[in-house]
């Protein structure tokens, strides 16, 4: 049938066409424009460029509707469709929709996060591929007929049934240049669909390890879930081989011709493991993370979003990155804190997953060898499954756990006698150690002896922690620093002191002690400049460091197969913390650094200064296993009533002056308690842990129910008033759903 024959003749038409479009602002509420062109239809998710007061600003389409013509209001119109079609599916924008209900914030911002930068500014997308129209799967079985009152769509919806196949735009062209606004309504009524070139068939550039028994199940069980959403969690010890078996189920959906995402937190995305992958996998794979370029990432999104690329290796954000063909999820270190957001658009990565994969029909996978109460519990109830693996792969043992007593005990830089003496005796036998402390900089406090004034931070509630290879005073939580001082600006005297202990000062007390050693210090201050942590971990693993010292870049991702004694130099601040989650993070934290040593044939020892050698979740931690600890830290959650056995939400705010921060929080207690809500808890208006914090004063209001659904229900009818309440001074206010730590 002539394809050339479609009439395009637009007639008057009696409607007003009005689109929804979510701007990225801070409001709750979208915006009405007119859609002036007819020729054109507009997609939910698609970005169009809007009139906004005097600006123009991108937006995403969220529904439109025709309606009767009446006086216009002064509707403004569309300048711009960017998108046709949208560059996201109608899943994702379900998906997002979902999430900008769940963690009550503006659909626009949830939409801008889930695009890359270039993209929210409005830049058009260059398909550097074919791309091609298809039936789909509903087009296949729909009658033409159906189609009789928009006779441009029928004849072309004829041409793809007759011509049986994907049509290229170029062969459209041909037949009539006018083709796409009757394309773009069939894809509208997902009559056709749109693919690039595909992924091409994986070959294998290196084969996949012989698999041993727990390995083998675990690969089997999650290969036989492929098709369909499901959520599996896969606890394995530090080494039991995870990532070898999340290559080997990616294989599988490879084969497939489908998509994955493997997302992890920024530290543990290292050259190493992308080398792993690229060894294994032929086909194209791209990053996305915070150390690369907007344009690289924009890039990588693209891709995946064309299907050029078949594996996405990336960090929390890359969760959103669009597929062309989806077919698995894997979060990797899925206790880890870095997924959840923790400023604007405050969402767990892993809680994102799970939805998305839901949404796509697809599989997620967790994997950590040291899982999150909040996955452990879903387990329990039957939410996820759980797939083992509770031996190393390969010859390596299970290090050995020793409490160290160090109460009423003289540490030379933060270092007991006893441990003192096991360092000897390992490097004596030319063996390396790794000492943790989660503190940078010399000591965090600078006091004066004579009349005990100590050098705080002008802008927060805080002490200047003391840097001594950079002659300065640096406040950690504003940036502040000054120089260092020498004489008390109180009382003149000279006898100034440190207290407590930065791994600066464990360093230098370290080369007191072994004089003839070699000790490494990473940390973020000795690590600044390019290039200097892959520098300091080659040297490491040729074994010309012997003592490594470290905060928290040591406890994640590397492996120091020559190290066979660990210390953890300080475990009682997560011990004595005031928020809830600090245990379980100190037990992670304990296992991980652990984890990090006795890879080879040698086995390790992991020794714990603590003044708290009976604490009851410690020992058992250390006596059994951490699912042991995580079975007996649930029951005191339980007990306790609090999350994951009752859900949270807390309202932060700050401001210049205290009275104008806990009026807000008093007006929001108001609004709550017009809502009377049952078993609510209200706890506040509190300040915050560190209330004064870079000249703004922080406090809080922690709601807390016991059924999500109700909280979610009060939520919904408190946070549109929140945006209504005047204010006579400037505040910021923010909601945390689920929050990880109350700070
Ligand atoms: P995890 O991700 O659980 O920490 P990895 O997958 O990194 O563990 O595996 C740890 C080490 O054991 C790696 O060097 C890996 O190559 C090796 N390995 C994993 N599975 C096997 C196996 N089936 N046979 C031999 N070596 C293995
Ligand atoms: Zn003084
Ligand atoms: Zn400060």
């Amino acid at each position: 049938m002539p394809f050339h024959s479609f009439s395009f003749l637009m007639t008057q038409s009696p409607y007003l066409h009005i689109v929804k479009v979510a701007i990225p602002i801070p409001v709750n509420h979208l915006f009405d424009y007119l859609l002036t062109d007819n020729s054109l239809t507009v997609q939910p998710g698609a970005r169009v460029l809007v009139p906004f007061g005097r600006n123009k600003k991108i937006g995403f389409v969220v529904n439109s509707a025709n309606h009767e013509v009446k006086p216009n209001f002064g509707l403004k119109s569309i300048i711009k469709v960017l998108d046709h079609p949208a560059l996201i599916s109608h899943d994702d924008f379900q998906f997002l929709s979902w999430a900008s209900r769940y963690y009550h914030y503006p659909l626009g911002e949830v939409f801008a996060t889930a695009f890359p930068v270039a993209l929210r500014k409005g830049k058009t997308v260059q398909y550097s591929q074919t791309k091609y129209y298809q039936l789909s799967d509903r087009g296949k079985c729909l009658n033409p007929q159906q189609l009789k009152r928009s006779p441009k769509q029928k004849q072309l919806f004829e041409l793809f049934m007759t011509e049986k196949q994907a049509l290229s735009t170029q062969y459209l062209n041909q037949y009539d240049k006018n083709w796409r606004s009757a394309a773009n309504a069939l894809v509208h009524k997902q009559l056709l669909t749109i693919v690039y070139d595909l992924p091409s068939p994986p070959v294998n550039t290196e084969p996949p390890l012989s698999a041993n028994n727990q390995q083998q199940q675990a690969i089997n069980q999650l290969i036989q879930q492929l098709n369909h959403f499901s959520v599996t969690l896969l606890a394995g010890i530090t080494g039991s081989g995870k990532t070898e078996v999340y290559m080997q189920v990616i294989q599988q959906v490879l084969e497939g011709g489908k998509q994955v995402i493997v997302l992890l937190p920024e530290i543990t995305l290292t050259p190493q493991l992308e080398a792993r992958f690229r060894r294994r996998f032929s086909v194209q794979l791209s990053l996305s993370h915070s150390r690369l370029t907007e344009s690289q990432r924009h890039t990588a999104w693209m891709s995946m979003q064309q299907g050029h690329s078949a594996i996405l290796l990336g960090t929390r954000s890359a969760l959103f990155t669009p597929l062309q063909k989806p077919g698995l999820i894997i979060l990797d270190e899925e206790h880890d804190s870095s997924f959840k957001q923790q400023q604007g658009f405050r969402f767990s990565a892993r809680d994102l997953a799970i939805m998305r994969g839901k949404f796509l029909d697809i599989p997620v996978i967790l994997g950590s060898a040291t899982p999150s109460l909040e996955s452990l519990h879903n387990v329990e109830k039957r939410r996820y499954q759980l797939l083992t693996l509770s031996e190393r792969a390969g010859q390596a043992s299970q290090p050995e756990f020793l409490l160290l007593d160090i109460r009423n005990q003289s540490l030379m830089n933060g270092l007991s006698k006893p441990l003192i003496k096991r360092i000897q005796q390992t490097l004596a036998k030319k063996e390396q150690v790794l000492l943790f402390l989660n503190r940078r900089g010399y000591a965090p406090v600078l006091i004066c002896h004579s009349c005990s004034w100590v050098a705080r931070c002008l802008h927060c509630e805080t002490s200047l922690v003391i840097h001594y290879d950079d002659n300065i005073l640096r406040c950690h939580h504003c940036g502040h620093q000054q120089s260092l001082l020498h004489c008390c600006p109180d009382c003149q005297a000279t006898s100034l002191d440190s207290l407590g202990i930065g791994t600066e000062k464990v360093e230098k007390g370290l080369h007191q002690l072994f004089p003839n050693h070699s000790v490494c210090r990473l940390d973020r201050d000795s690590t600044k400049t390019k290039g200097s942590l892959e520098e300091n971990l080659r040297q490491i693993n040729q074994g010309e460091i012997d003592i490594i010292l470290g905060t928290q870049m040591l406890a994640k991702g590397h492996h120091f197969p020559q190290v066979t004694l660990v210390a953890l130099l300080d475990v009682d601040s997560g011990l004595f913390s005031i928020d809830f989650h600090a245990i379980e993070k100190l037990a992670q934290l304990i296992i991980q650094v652990a984890g990090r040593s006795g890879r080879a044939e040698k086995s390790g020892q992991v020794i714990l200064q603590t003044r708290q050698p009976h604490h009851p979740l410690l020992t058992i931690l250390l006596k059994e296993d951490y699912l042991s600890f995580a079975k007996n830290a649930l029951a005191e959650r339980q007990q306790a009533q609090l999350p994951p056995f009752s859900f949270q939400a807390l309202i932060r705010v700050y401001a210049k002056t205290e009275d104008s921060s806990v009026l807000f929080l008093q007006q929001v207690g108001g609004l709550i308690q017009q809502l009377s809500f049952d078993n609510l808890q209200v706890l506040g208006p509190v300040p915050a842990p560190m209330a004064k914090r870079a000249g703004y004063y922080h406090f809080q209001l922690l709601l807390q129910h016991s059924q999500r659904r109700s909280l979610q229900a009060l939520l919904d009818q408190l946070v549109p008033q929140l945006y209504a309440i005047k204010l006579t001074q400037k505040i910021r206010w923010s909601i945390d759903i689920d929050p990880i730590d109350l700070y």
